[in-house]
């Protein structure tokens, strides 16, 4: 399994970076997570949009999702042509956000573009040849995380791919990334918050990686008060393994 990393910036597009976006393939199995603004075109690099398996998004804030809004004018109005609706894996009104949006004189016919398949805590779905179990994390309001591997449900560690989306620290996050062989992990902050967590410092998600004992950790929506190259080293102390920054265009495997 490889991931790619499209776009890591927060919490706004950047020259030459992107927001949140990933392209994950196995095989012939090409799923997009999360549709930072900019992602779209990084992701034509790679694969044409209407031949994706699946669309995952960890949770509504727009830079995570906004590039959906364009990729429906891609996949309805445009040269692209899918075989049928897109599965959009999302939390639970991502529909009816993109409608309110998107609709002008009429409603627009969202579930044109996109089979909804809304998220809860401990869902598995089979996307292609990937398995991807959402997992619910602390951000504020609805926001998942992921696992994914090519096994089945119970799959061990070796060759998974965990992603923290937006998060606090929280016990799912670990639980999510045990024994993984990449955790791709926020770290949007430079202290920690006072009060309730929505984000990480790096030292929390190099311990993350710690307690869940992956074997590598890539730092991603690091946030405008650090240097990608400083949250790395603390992280990295933190963590005791090896660390990598999110580098848009970078290439991981998770084998
Ligand atoms: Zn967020």
């Amino acid at each position: 399994m490889e991931l790619t990393v499209l776009g890591s910036a927060s919490p706004y597009a950047r020259p030459g970076n992107p927001c949140s976006g990933y392209l994950v393939r196995h095989g012939g199995t090409a799923l997009w997570m999360d549709a930072g603004p900019g992602t779209l075109a990084e992701l034509q690099r790679h694969v044409r949009p209407d031949r994706l398996d699946g669309i995952w998004i960890s949770h509504l804030h727009a830079d995570h999702v906004s590039d959906l809004l364009t990729a429906y004018y891609a996949l309805l109005y445009a040269d692209l042509e899918p075989s049928g609706p897109i599965p959009l894996y999302g939390p639970p009104g991502t529909a009816d956000r993109l409608r309110h949006f998107l609709s002008n004189q009429g409603p627009s016919p969202v579930e044109d573009a996109f089979d909804m398949r809304e998220l809860y805590d401990g869902r598995t779905d089979r996307v292609g040849e990937l398995t991807v179990e959402s997992r619910a994390v602390e951000h504020g309001f609805p926001a998942f995380g992921a696992r994914i591997g090519t096994g089945g449900r119970a799959e061990a560690g070796p060759g998974v791919l965990a992603y923290s989306g937006d998060t606090g620290p929280c016990p799912a996050l670990e639980e999510l990334a045990e024994g993984a062989s990449l955790l791709l992990c926020e770290a949007d902050l430079d202290a920690p918050a006072d009060g309730e967590a929505v984000h990480l410092t790096p030292e929390q998600a190099g311990e993350s990686a710690r307690k869940a004992g992956v074997g590598r950790l890539v730092l991603t929506h690091v946030g405008p008060s650090l240097r990608p190259e400083d949250a790395v080293v603390r992280a990295q102390a933190a963590f005791g393994g090896p660390t990598s920054y999110a580098a848009p265009g970078e290439a991981f495997s998770a084998s």
